[in-house]
């Protein structure tokens, strides 16, 4: 951690933030000690054979933040510049985020170093696998349940749920979320965070008087969570969505970007970039576009001090996680740019994995309706109840969503007699 300033360490940011909170709720110094610090983590070095046949050692993580509400929950990600600060940041708001959701869940996340962009098929599967066999005694239905992040997907999770059920020789689909249907996965998983993130936007358009119909979006990434809110804003709200990007590049149109093409565009090219019937422009114009929503869905620390100032839109919808460093927040808060914040806007992923652990215990499947249905009802509700804290306290809809989030975990680990 030495070295880093706040910005570039999400950890950093993520400690501040629950030191904020702590002095709002006025924690006790034992207390706030437990929540600034992850309960337990993994750090593994696993052999991975290679396709040219040669042996490279992968290195993963796996942290267990808080487990005070129950089994510890998150996903993996597989990133080249992954560390171990990233993921202790992202197994902290997996416990704020489940404790605001109200789910009986705490939080955990893993990630391993490596770039799924240069490897085969073969190698990907191996790593998965090797990952799993790696962490797989401090795994389990009951005790820590990964899922999909940041370049993995379904297919990644079935190899894990097979490698896992063979190490304790039984099938354990409620091991991991975010499968695919026909291995244990649950309808609905697969939009549940960019639809979650619909529900929170029409609550908030809803009390800011935003008519969605005639609004417009931009989109700041374009991987499994923006491309589903750029087809589900148009289909539930009729928005306009005209710029979206992603790691190469954004582009823009001001009519609307027809987004089966832009889609098409992406699966053959890999990248929006260049997809025909739009304008190329930068990933900074894209921030500082004059649009009424403006949907960050690539990376962490996206808006910063450096660019907060350009930001027009009304409403900021946070699909990825931590993409928005302090200083920015405090901009942003000043500006009046109403902020969902990401652990309640992003949440819809994990409630439908909950809804699938469910599912997978009962050995009994919902239709998909359902699933939205229950859904929405979470989505809702927690919304309302970061708003009213935000009123009731004077204080942004980030700082109001960790009052609400960090109280059920304190309240909880005061009932075990922790602190
Ligand atoms: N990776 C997702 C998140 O950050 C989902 C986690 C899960 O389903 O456990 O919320």
């Amino acid at each position: 951690m030495s070295g880093n300033n706040n910005h570039s360490n999400p950890f950093k940011i993520a400690q501040q933030q629950i030191n904020d909170c702590a002095d709002i709720l006025k924690l006790n110094h034992s207390t706030r000690e437990v929540l600034l610090r992850p309960m337990r983590e993994f750090h593994v070095h696993f052999p991975v054979r290679m396709d040219d046949g040669t042996t490279r050692i992968f290195q993963g993580f796996r942290v267990q933040y808080n487990d005070a509400k129950g089994p510890t929950k998150g996903g993996i990600r597989f990133h080249p510049e992954e560390t171990i600060d990233t993921v202790r940041a992202l197994a902290a708001w997996m416990t704020w985020k489940c404790a605001l959701l109200d789910l009986p869940l705490g939080g955990g996340k893993g990630g391993v170093i490596c770039n799924p962009k240069e490897l085969s098929r073969f190698e990907l599967e191996r790593i998965s696998r090797g990952y799993i066999k790696a962490i797989g005694a401090f795994i389990g239905p009951d005790k820590d349940i990964p899922a999909p992040d940041v370049y993995t997907n379904p297919q990644i999770m079935a190899w894990m749920v097979d490698e896992y059920s063979s190490i304790v020789g039984k099938n354990q689909f409620g091991v991991i979320t975010g499968k695919p249907l026909s291995l244990g996965g649950s309808p609905g998983r697969g939009d549940a965070t960019a639809r979650g993130g619909m529900y929170a936007l029409r609550e908030a358009a809803q009390r800011l008087g935003i008519d969605l119909g005639k609004a417009t979006m931009a989109i700041q990434g374009y991987g499994n969570a923006g491309c589903y809110a750029a087809s589900l804003a148009e289909a539930m709200f009729g928005s306009k969505v005209v710029a979206v990007c992603d790691s190469r590049g954004a582009v823009t149109c001001r009519n609307g970007i027809c987004i089966p093409r832009v889609n098409e565009h992406k699966q053959k090219t890999s990248s929006v970039v260049s997809c025909e019937g739009t304008e190329c422009v930068s990933n900074d114009e894209l921030l500082a576009l004059d649009v009424d929503v403006l949907v960050l869905a690539a990376l962490e620390s996206s808006v910063t001090e450096r660019n907060v100032d350009q930001v027009k839109a009304r409403i900021i919808v946070e699909l990825a996680n931590g993409p928005t460093t302090p200083e920015a927040d405090e901009v942003l808060h000043r500006k009046g740019i109403h902020v969902i914040p990401d652990f309640l806007c992003n949440a819809g992923g994990v409630t439908v994995s909950y809804f699938e652990m469910v599912q997978n215990a009962y050995m009994y499947y919902w239709d998909e309706n359902e699933v939205h249905e229950k859904l929405d009802k979470r989505m809702t509700k927690a919304y309302h109840e970061v708003l009213n804290s935000a009123e009731k306290y004077a204080i942004n809809m980030r700082k109001a969503a960790y009052v609400v989030a960090v109280a059920r975990v304190v309240e909880a680990m005061k009932l075990r007699g922790w602190v």
